[in-house]
């Protein structure tokens, strides 16, 4: 509903406003993804939110959740063309780097963060405006990018200060190992077949992996003892999925192999990962993602190989808040500035500009009715914005060319400064008050 029922207009479903209490949470995080990606070296990449809907139907696969029913996808009533909003970044940024042939000179490393949409049934952790960081390394083969890639996650959650989110880790070989292994599959539950139920007799030719997902207890160990995947792969996929293992291993970084790991996802081939909690309720993964070497030529580019994830921005900062590794609340401004109106306005807003001029933050007296309140109200505001310092400016200080400098963390007498004298005299308090 956009309209409540008084009238006004309001925002949409699972679309959310994040507010100025909420604000400094996100930049929080923010800076510490900018910290992250300079420590690995990854460059940023912008592309645009809206994309021709033919590019994630071939970058994501027409059989998947996301474009078979989470897309909001629209035709251009101008021109007739078929439009998506973004669901995930990775196939725009792919598009991005065949377009521009930015692997002309070899392979990179890339990272995006920005909204994304999906229609959703919204909840906790779920919404339909969403925020992701995503991860792209373009071009790199071997299984050092693998983990690189995971222990990126691994030191955001260490300087996030994030605690309990476990990795969890599978192979998912190539596309002939992943044929066989359906094969023996259909085989097995051939053979077994009686024992299936309605739903899983109808999926054996279907998707007969689905089957492995089934919720009926009395399928537990005729599934259990279906063949597994790992047992498929040949020598090349087995050294390639070990020695992430073993490099995890050696950066002390736990992990548990789960050979239902496959994610949502058609492109994927060798390692899958994601990082999950048990405090987020049924919205438990935070992060996932591993290597989707046939994507590039999917989308249209020369092949090459390629792995990435993407974090959910909201879940992340859930819990945080979750686990009260939150940032304290930062004041507005360093320096806050009372006066009378009339000149001493006109002052005021001459020494606020000359102290902003040398980088300090500054917020200037201003009464919401326009007129100029008492000092006492104003010396309230002063506090409440958690500023360092108080710059009171009266007729009677007008009168002998000073300003009061008033120290809102100590206390200290009032002291009154000649007006030439202001920039260098704030200078030297904030910083003996950093000290
Ligand atoms: P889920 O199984 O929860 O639907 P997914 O497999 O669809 O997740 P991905 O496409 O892998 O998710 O996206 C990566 C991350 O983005 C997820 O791990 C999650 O943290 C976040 N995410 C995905 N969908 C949403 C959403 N609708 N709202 C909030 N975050 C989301
Ligand atoms: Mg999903």
């Amino acid at each position: 509903m956009s309209q409540d029922k008084n009238n006004k207009i309001v925002g949409l479903r699972g679309m959310n406003d994040v507010l100025p209490t909420d604000a400094h949470l996100w930049q929080h995080l923010e800076a510490a993804i900018e910290g992250l990606v300079r420590a690995y070296g990854y460059t940023q990449i912008r592309t645009p939110i809206l994309e021709q809907t033919a590019l994630f139907k071939r970058g994501i696969g027409e059989v998947t959740d996301i474009v078979e029913k989470e897309m909001y996808s629209f035709e251009d009533s101008l021109n007739g063309e078929q439009l998506t909003l973004r669901p995930e970044g990775t196939a725009a940024a792919v598009r991005a780097v065949i377009e521009h042939n930015l692997l002309y000179d070899g392979p990179k490393r890339l990272w995006y963060t920005g909204p994304m949409f999906r229609h959703e049934r919204p909840q906790r952790g779920r919404y339909r405006q969403f925020h992701q960081l995503g991860i792209e390394a373009l071009g790199f083969a071997g299984p050092d990018i693998d983990a690189e890639i995971i222990l990126m996650c691994q030191r955001l959650w260490d300087d996030l200060g994030l605690v309990g989110v476990r990795l969890e880790l599978n192979s998912l070989g190539q596309a002939a190992e992943r044929h066989a292994h359906r094969q023996a599959l259909v085989a097995y539950f051939e053979n077994h077949k009686d024992q299936l139920d309605e739903d899983s007799q109808r999926r054996l030719h279907t998707n007969p992996l689905r089957i492995l997902d089934t919720k009926n207890p009395a399928l537990k160990t005729l599934v259990e003892d279906a063949p597994k995947l790992i047992d498929y792969l040949g020598a090349e996929s087995l050294a390639h999925f070990e020695a992430v293992q073993s490099l995890l291993k050696a950066n002390n970084v736990p992990f548990k192999i789960n050979h239902r790991l496959v994610r949502g996802l058609d492109y994927y081939n060798l390692t899958v990962f994601e990082w999950v909690t048990d405090q987020l309720g049924a919205q438990g993964t935070i992060a996932g993602g591993g290597r989707y070497d046939p994507l590039i030529e999917q989308i249209g580019g020369k092949s090459a190989p390629a792995c990435g994830w993407a974090m959910g921005m909201e879940r992340v900062l859930e819990l945080m808040k979750e686990q009260q590794v939150l940032p304290e609340v930062e004041a507005t401004c360093d320096v806050y500035v009372l006066h009378q109106g009339g000149e001493t306005l006109t002052t005021a807003m001459v020494s606020a500009e000359r102290l902003r001029s040398v980088g300090i933050d500054v917020v200037l007296h201003c009464a919401p009715d326009g007129q100029a309140a008492s000092f006492k109200s104003q010396m309230k505001k002063a506090d409440n914005s958690g500023a360092a310092l108080a710059l009171i400016i009266g007729p009677d200080e007008l009168a002998q060319n000073v300003v009061q400098l008033k120290n809102l963390r100590a206390q200290a007498p009032q002291e009154a400064i000649a007006i030439d004298q202001l920039v260098d005299v704030v200078i030297e308090r904030l910083v003996s008050l950093d000290e």
